[in-house]
This record gives C-alpha cells, structure tokens and sequence, in this order.
C-alpha cells in the first residue's frame, strides 16, 4: 500500500472513530443511568437543558470551536466529551495504520470500542453490562465464520478461555474481578482468538498493576486497595496493545506457531 491511500485510510478512521467515540459517550452515559440510548432522543445541555443544533455535535471539532462551552448559557461542557472523541479518533486511526481496511481492521475496531464501551461505563459506576459483552463475542463470531471453520473455532475457544481465566481469578482471590469482567473477556476472546486474548489479559492486568503500585506511591490510593481502581480500563488498554503488537509480543515469548494451524491470512 503506498503512503498516500494509508494515510487517507487513517485520516478517514480517526474521524470515523471521533464519531464512534462521540455515540458510545452517549450510550454509556444513558445506559447507566437507565435511560433508552436508540430512538430520538435530542442531546442537550445538561446546565440549560436547550437542544443541541448539529453544527453542536460535531465531534472534536465543535468542543474546540466553541472551546467547551454552552452558545445558550455559557456552562462549560465536561472535558470527558473531548476525551472521548479525542480517545476514539486515536485509537481508529493507529488500528488502520496497523491493518489497512480489511477484516482485521473489523475485528479490532469492534473489539477496541466494545473494550472502550465498557470502559466508560466502568469510570463513570464501576458497572460493567453484560449485554455490551454478549454483542462483542456475537459480532466477533459473525465475522470470524468469513474466515472458515478454524477462525470460528478459534473464536469459541477463545470465548471460553477469556471467560474461564477470569472465572479461576474470581473463584481463587474471592473478589478483585467480577462475573462481568468474565463476559467482557469472553467477548474479547471470541473477537481475538485464545492466544490473542490471554495476551490481552495478560496485558491488562500488568497494566493495571503498575498503575495501581503508582497510584498508591503518590498516596492516591491506600496499599492494598486495589479494588479501588476500575479495571476495564485497562484490560481495554491490554487489548488494544495486543491489537497492535499481540503477534511480536507472541513471538517474543518464543511462540513460533503464530497463526498455524490457522489461516494465515487471518491475522488474530
Ligand atoms: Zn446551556
């Protein structure tokens, strides 16, 4: 592929995941607190309650436009918006500098904004749904039944053990993770394949780990509260990392059978 067509593919991801990254803010907040995320429902501003125009909605754009604030009333708007936006543009844009467009471009944006789906929802009350989970590990199976009998079934085992790796935690530590960090590595399972999603386990937890022992360093947190800290978070950031690295990082751990028995030109 030459420099130009990749760099229209990322420049046209990252405002395709700005988008994303805009409805699902919409999706997490209305899901927590209970409310129908589909239909016609208007956003509006939380302070003056005004309905706001298109040219409002704009991701990015319009946060930095009206830097952040009401044209109604002048309440500032929370910075999560442009986080948010700012996070779904990054993350779409470096997944199709990695892949390309193609199936493994799918696959990753599916199991990067799931991954970040239950991230916000875990920021904003810890809650994490298990119907996000059930709609990652359908979407992942669907795709992967493109890819033959072997990109499915690796899917399935990797379901189960996305599942299974965190059922043993739950069981043995009793608490520190849930049933819903089960489901949501299950689906991550069922989107990367087993291999792929315990590396992305892997990942996150260590992630979360050298966050934790920083965070009770700087006396943010109390030693040993660990439960303190949201763990999607960073489970997603194991999982995007193995998006973009998991197969070097496979074979940096001296696993040479990358891909085989399955199809080599199916990436996970
Ligand atoms: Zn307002």
């Amino acid at each position: 592929m030459d420099a130009a067509s990749r760099a229209l593919h990322v420049a046209f991801s990252a405002m395709l995941g700005a988008c994303l990254g805009s409805f699902l803010n919409v999706v997490a907040h209305r899901s927590v607190i209970g409310r129908p995320w589909w239909g016609a429902e208007r956003s509006v501003c939380e302070n003056c309650g005004r309905v706001l125009t298109l040219f409002e909605l704009v991701p990015v754009v319009s946060w930095v436009v009206l830097r952040g604030k009401c044209r109604g009333c002048g309440a500032a708007f929370s910075l999560r918006y442009l986080a948010v936006e700012l996070t779904g543009a990054v993350m779409a844009g470096v997944l199709a500098w990695r892949w390309g467009i193609g199936w493994a471009y799918l696959l990753s944006m599916i199991a990067a904004f799931g991954l970040f789906l239950n991230s916000l929802t875990d920021f904003e009350t810890g809650y994490v749904f298990d119907s996000f989970a059930a709609v990652m590990a359908a979407a992942g199976l669907i795709a992967r039944a493109f890819g033959g009998w072997w990109a499915l079934l690796d899917g399935l085992i990797g379901a189960a053990a996305g599942w299974g790796v965190v059922a043993v935690i739950i069981l043995a530590s009793r608490g520190g993770m849930g049933w819903g960090d089960a489901f949501l590595m299950a689906g991550v399972g069922a989107l990367l394949g087993w291999k792929m999603a315990l590396i992305s386990f892997y990942l996150g937890l260590m992630c979360g780990a050298v966050a934790a022992v920083w965070l009770m360093l700087r006396g943010k947190v109390k030693w040993g509260r660990h439960d303190a800290i949201p763990l999607v978070p960073y489970l997603a950031l194991g999982g995007l990392l193995t998006l973009l690295w998991g197969p070097r990082i496979l074979a940096f751990m001296g696993n040479m059978y990358i891909g085989k028995p399955f199809r080599t030109d199916w990436p996970f």
